[in-house]
C-alpha cells in the first residue's frame, strides 16, 4: 500500500449511496444501537450530492421499506403517487390496444411512485442522523487487499486535480485509503469496482452472464388539460412499437405530482441491429399517438440515462468474499419480471446489515461469516420472488412465438418453463456483422425533428441531466485501442458506439484523405455503461472520473 496517502479507518465502509447500501447502513445503526454496539461507519458516493446520481422508474414496493421505516410517510417520505391504477397496452406504430389480462407479477395496486433521486436524498439524511459518516464527491477507484490478495481491506478514493495528461495541478489532492472490516459495494449496475473485484476473487464464476438493459427517462411537466391527469389510469407499461416484438423492452409513463409525469423507454442490450439507436427508439415512443396525445404541449424538465442489471436469480454473483458484501444491482437483484428492483436492492442491505452485526460481534469478517448474508436471502422473499422469475429475461430473448411459449409455460410452472436453467448470451455478442449491401446503406432511421422544448436532441438532453465534469482531467473511457475503431468495427457495424451511446460521447469523424477517427467527449458522460455492456469488441472499459463529476439528478 502507498504509505504517502492518508488512512482512514472504519468498521464498515459503504462504496455508493444507492437505496442497497443507505438502507443496509441505516438498518445496521440501528442493530449497532440495539446491541450498544458502537461502531465508525463510511459512505462514500461518487456523485456530488446523495441522489445526484440516482435514476430509476420507479416503481417502489414499499415491503422493504416499511421493513425499515415503519412511520416512512410521518418521516417525510418524498412520494410522488400513492394510487397506481396500471394499464398494459401493446402498440402498433400507429395504434394499439390495451391487454385485457395482466399477469398478476405486473400488477402494482400495493406500490409507490417515487423519484428515486428524492428517495435516495431522503435516505441518506435519515443515515446521517443515525452517525454515518457520508462524503458525495469520493469516487472509489482501486479495492484495497491484504498482502496476499485474499481479502478486501478497503477502498482507495480517487486523486483529484489531475490534468488531462495525467499531471498534477496546483490543486491536487492525492484519493485516500480508507481502510474497513467489511467494505459493502453497492455501486449499482456494472459497477467499476466489482469488475476488478470478480477478477480477483472469483465471484462470478459458473454463473450465467450478467445482462443489460438501457433505459432513457425523462421527467414532463404537462398541460393541466392533458387526458392522463383526470384518467383513471395513472402508471401505463407498453411493450411492441418502437421496439418490435423481436426486441426486448418497453415503455412507461406515470403521473407525478404537480402535473408532471415520467416517461422512459427500456431497450434490452442484447440486441442484433448495429444500427438501433435506443436515443431515437425513445423519441419514436414519445411520438406514439397514444404517448403523444398524453404529453403534448409539455417540457422535459430533466432526462437522464442508466443501465440495469437485468439477468435475474441466474446472473447473481457470489454474495461475499473475504472482507466484502455486493448488495442491490452490484448482486443483480432486480426482479425484471416485475420491472422492479428497489425493494430488493433495499432488501439485500438489510440481510447483509444483520450478517455484518454478526461478524462484527464474532470478530470475524471471513468469507465464511460473512456467508449468513448469503444464506439470510436464499431465505428471504427475495428468492422466493426472484426464483419465480428465474427464467424469465432469458424468455423473452428468444424470437417468435418461442418467447411466448416459454413465458407462457413459466407462468404456469412457476417459473421452470420449458427449459431450466434458459440460457442466455453476453450482450457484446449479439450484434450481427453487416453485409455489405446493408452496410453501405448506413443508418435508416427516420430524420428527427426537434422543438428544444418536448423533444431534445442528445446534447440538450445531457444539459438536462446537469451533467458536468472537470474537464482538464484523464479521460475516464478508455477505449484500449481505436484502431479496431477506425478499421474492423466501422467495417462490422458502423461504429454503434456513435448510436448506443445516449450522451453523444462517441464520434467518428473523417480526417484527411478519408482517414476515420475517434473523437470522445468525455465530459457528456452520462455514467450509464453501455458502452462498456454493449461494445462488440470489449474495447471499451468505463472507469470513474474525479469525484463530483457526471449528472446532477434531482427528479428522475
Ligand atoms: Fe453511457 Fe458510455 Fe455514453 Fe457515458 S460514454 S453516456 S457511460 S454510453
Amino acid at each position: 500500500m502507498d504509505q504517502t496517502r492518508e488512512q482512514l479507518p472504519f468498521d464498515i465502509l459503504f462504496v455508493g449511496a444507492g437505496p442497497a447500501n443507505l438502507a443496509s447502513a441505516i438498518h445496521l445503526m440501528e442493530l449497532a444501537r440495539e446491541k450498544k454496539m458502537k461502531i465508525e461507519v463510511g459512505m462514500i458516493e461518487k456523485g456530488n450530492t446523495i441522489g445526484s446520481h440516482a435514476i430509476s422508474g420507479a416503481i417502489l414496493d414499499p415491503i422493504a421499506l416499511k421493513e425499515l421505516i415503519p412511520d416512512y410517510l410521518e418521516r417525510g417520505c418524498p412520494i410522488e403517487q400513492t394510487e397506481c391504477r396500471d394499464n398494459l397496452y401493446f402498440l402498433t406504430r400507429k395504434g394499439g390496444f390495451s391487454i385485457p389480462f395482466t399477469p398478476k407479477y405486473l400488477h402494482n395496486e400495493a406500490c409507490l411512485v417515487i423519484s428515486l433521486s428524492k428517495f435516495t436524498r431522503w435516505l441518506g439524511g435519515l443515515a446521517e442522523e443515525m452517525g454515518v459518516n457520508i462524503f458525495p464527491g469520493f469516487a472509489g477507484t482501486e479495492v484495497l487487499y491484504n498482502a496476499d490478495a485474499s481479502c478486501v481491506i478497503g477502498v482507495r478514493t480517487g486523486d483529484k486535480g489531475i490534468d488531462k495528461h495525467g499531471k498534477k495541478k496546483s490543486n491536487y489532492e492525492p484519493g485516500i485509503d480508507l481502510i474497513a472490516k467489511v467494505s459493502v459495494f453497492g455501486e449499482g449496475s456494472k459497477g467499476s469496482l466489482i469488475r476488478d473485484l470478480g477478477k480477483k476473487m472469483d465471484i462470478f464464476s459458473n454463473k450465467m452472464p450478467q445482462v443489460f438493459e438501457t433505459a432513457i427517462k425523462e421527467v414532463i411537466e404537462i398541460p393541466e388539460s392533458s387526458p392522463f391527469l383526470s384518467a383513471e389510469t395513472t402508471v401505463l407499461h407498453t411493450f411492441g412499437y418502437p421496439l418490435r416484438l423481436n426486441k426486448k423492452g418497453g415503455g412507461f409513463l406515470y403521473r407525478l405530482k404537480d402535473n408532471r409525469v415520467c416517461c422512459g423507454l427500456v431497450v434490452a442490450l442484447d440486441y442484433q441491429d448495429p444500427f438501433l439507436e435506443p436515443y431515437e427508439a425513445f423519441l419514436r415512443f414519445k411520438r406514439h399517438p397514444l404517448i403523444a396525445e398524453i404529453i403534448q404541449g409539455g417540457k422535459v424538465l430533466q432526462q437522464g440515462a442508466k443501465t440495469l442489471s437485468a439477468g435475474g436469480y441466474y446472473t447473481m454473483p457470489a454474495l461475499v468474499a473475504n472482507g466484502t458484501v455486493f448488495v442491490g444491482d452490484s448482486a443483480s437483484m432486480l426482479n425484471t419480471q416485475r420491472l422492479k428492483g428497489i425493494h430488493t436492492a433495499m432488501k439485500s442491505g438489510m440481510i447483509a446489515a444483520e450478517a455484518i452485526i454478526f461478524a462484527l460481534e464474532k470478530n470475524d469478517f471471513s468469507t465464511k461469516t460473512l456467508k449468513k448474508y448469503e444464506l439470510g436471502v436464499e431465505k428471504s422473499w427475495i428468492k422466493d420472488e426472484r426464483y419465480k422469475a428465474r427464467n424469465f429475461t432469458q424468455a423473452l430473448s428468444q424470437k417468435g412465438f418461442l418467447k411466448f411459449m416459454h413465458i407462457g409455460a413459466q407462468y404456469f410452472t412457476g417459473g421452470r418453463g420449458l427449459k431450466d436453467p434458459l440460457t442466455i448470451r453476453k450482450d457484446n455478442s449479439t450484434l450481427k456483422t453487416l453485409t455489405p449491401k446493408k452496410a453501405n446503406k448506413t443508418k435508416t432511421a427516420v430524420p428527427q425533428h426537434f422543438d428544444g422544448t418536448l423533444y431534445v436532441d442528445k446534447l440538450t438532453g445531457v444539459y438536462l441531466s446537469g451533467t458536468k465534469h472537470e474537464e482538464d482531467q484523464p479521460c475516464h473511457l478508455i477505449v484500449h485501442d481505436t484502431r479496431i475503431c477506425e478499421t474492423k468495427c466501422f467495417e462490422s457495424y458502423r461504429n454503434p458506439c456513435a448510436l448506443f451511446c445516449p450522451g453523444k460521447v462517441y464520434e467518428i469523424k473523417e480526417g484527411p484523405q478519408g482517414k476515420r477517427q475517434l473523437v470522445i467527449n468525455p465530459a457528456n458522460c452520462l455514467h450509464c455503461k453501455t458502452c462498456e455492456v454493449k461494445d462488440p469488441f470489449e474495447n471499451i472499459t468505463w472507469t470513474c472520473p474525479e469525484g463530483g463529476g457526471g449528472p446532477n439528478y434531482s427528479m428522475v
